[in-house]
């Protein structure tokens, strides 16, 4: 019936990020007929401004550790110079490639792209660039989101992670706005290149919704890198001087710097699409509403990813999309499970984490035990550095079952996606203490740890 061409196409996707294109391809495999459109750069905000780009300044900076940790391993202490502008250059040569292999896996899977805006004129119709419309039977909305930024005098001068990848220069001074995962990735990448980096949260610590455990222990590390946190503190005026930014902020300071970056959350991308007008309903934070099918108010409207504002990460829209194409072309309908989620932020040191905090493990099973150790990673030794890894179970004490793993610590992404596949099976913490570990390794300690904490020590506030 689908390929009696009553519409242009079976799908139409409107934003060619992750989860647009994941979403796409999926159905283009399964034979659907499926256009695809994109205002900016295909490959959306991870490739092209997020997750991608922001990788490689992280391996960028981390040089800076390694040369630094060399000398108690027997080098000879030197080093070597940074050039700013070659690590941007080779990072937009990357993304052009990646964008390319974006644009070539559409093309491999016959989706058609069309480079422009999309706004849906009827439930059926997505109007393009130059008043071209296709039409299809089912649309998906794949926006995603952009960075918000609060009002404040003289904010025009400010910078959000868009423009930080772009940077000309360095900066030597900078002052971060914000406490979630972008604001502290910038701070590691430049406080680790050597600039002056200041954090600005209006909260009492870094990282609202994670452990209280990691959300100390990051502070900690950060601070003794040499970062500046100001807690309950806000920007109340940037100036732009001969000398800088002159920053003042509400605890009465005034913060000479060469760059301010906001990064205090993302909206959904939600304008000029012409949702309201056919019956797409946001929700009061003006993302599109979607039940557990990512379906909209409107029946043959989907929408995924950020755009949902559910879970907002690169890998949980690509599900969505993938889950989508599924149902609607492979008659295996699918929807995605937004718990036990690992996820990591590339702090300095990095942070991982799955399943639930030890707060939301209390509130929501009662008695929980905890294990908790803290310790200076091998490597750490030689090189001088006294840099400490944090790692945490938390455990249901009526089934055993283990309910969150939380690390602060060099590798604690890669360890973390590991135990996320047992955490996702059920384990008990049984069966991580009958696991033997690697040796040696810091991640065997999430399998050794034996004595329960006694009572919270964080004392991080929501
Ligand atoms: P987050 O929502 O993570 O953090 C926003 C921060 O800004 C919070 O600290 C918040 O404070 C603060 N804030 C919000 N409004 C204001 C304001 N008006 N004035 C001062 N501070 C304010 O947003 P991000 O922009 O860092 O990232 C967006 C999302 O993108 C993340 O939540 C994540 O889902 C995703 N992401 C994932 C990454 C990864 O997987 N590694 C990397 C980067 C982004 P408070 O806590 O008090 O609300």
């Amino acid at each position: 019936m689908r390929h009696m061409a009553k519409y242009d196409f079976d799908m139409f996707t409107i934003g060619a990020g992750s989860g647009g294109v994941a979403s796409s391809r999926r159905a283009g495999s399964y034979g659907a007929r499926v256009g695809i459109c994109e205002e900016s750069r295909v490959g959306g905000t991870c490739v092209i401004r997020g997750c991608v780009p922001k990788k490689l300044l992280v391996y960028g900076a981390q040089f800076a550790d390694a040369f630094a940790d060399s000398v108690g391993f027997g080098w000879e202490p030197h080093m070597p110079k940074f050039d700013w502008r070659t690590l941007i250059a080779n990072k937009d040569v990357e993304i052009d490639r990646l964008n390319g292999i974006y644009k070539k896996l559409l093309a491999d899977s016959k989706v058609a792209l069309f480079e422009s805006h999309g706004r849906l004129i009827d439930p059926h119709t997505v109007e393009l660039g130059g008043g071209k419309r296709v039409t299809a039977e089912t649309i998906l909305i794949a926006t995603g989101a952009h960075p918000v930024v609060p009002d404040v005098p003289g904010v025009e001068h400010a910078i959000t992670s868009n423009e930080a990848f772009h940077l000309e220069a360095l900066p030597r001074r900078i002052v971060i706005v914000g406490g979630g995962y972008i604001a502290v990735e910038f701070a590691g990448i430049f406080a680790t290149l050597g600039a002056e980096v200041t954090l600005i949260i209006r909260g009492d610590d870094l990282l609202r919704g994670f452990d209280d455990d990691i959300r100390v222990a990051l502070a900690l590390e950060m601070r003794a890198r040499g970062i500046t946190i100001h807690p309950r503190c806000h920007v109340t005026a940037i100036e732009r001087t001969r000398a800088g930014l002159a920053i003042a902020t509400s605890q009465g300071e005034a913060i000479s710097a060469d760059q301010i970056m906001y990064a205090t959350g993302r909206r959904p991308n939600t304008r000029e699409l012409g949702l309201a007008e056919i019956g797409v309903r946001l929700d009061e934070k003006g993302a599109v509403a979607v039940d557990e099918w990512s379906r909209t108010a409107v029946p043959n409207i989907y929408a995924i990813g950020d755009v949902t504002d559910r879970l907002n990460l690169t890998p949980v829209a690509i599900a969505e999309g993938r889950a989508l194409a599924e149902t609607l072309f492979n008659d295996n309908p699918m929807n995605v499970d937004h718990e036990t989620v690992p996820t990591a932020v590339f702090s300095q040191p990095p942070v991982g984490t799955v399943g639930l905090t030890e707060r939301a493990a209390r509130a929501r099973h009662g008695a929980v035990d905890v294990y908790r150790t803290r310790f200076k990673p091998m490597k750490n030794i030689l090189a001088g550095r006294d840099e400490r890894t944090m790692m945490k179970l938390v455990v249901d004490r009526a089934s055993d079952r283990v309910l969150g793993c939380h690390m602060v610590g060099a590798d604690a992404p890669e360890i973390i996606q590991g135990l996320a596949i047992a955490l996702k099976c059920g384990a008990t913490k049984r069966q991580f203490d009958r696991t033997i570990g690697i040796h040696p390794s810091a991640a065997e300690e999430f399998v050794t740890m034996r004595e329960k904490a006694p009572e919270p020590v964080a004392t991080a506030a929501d």
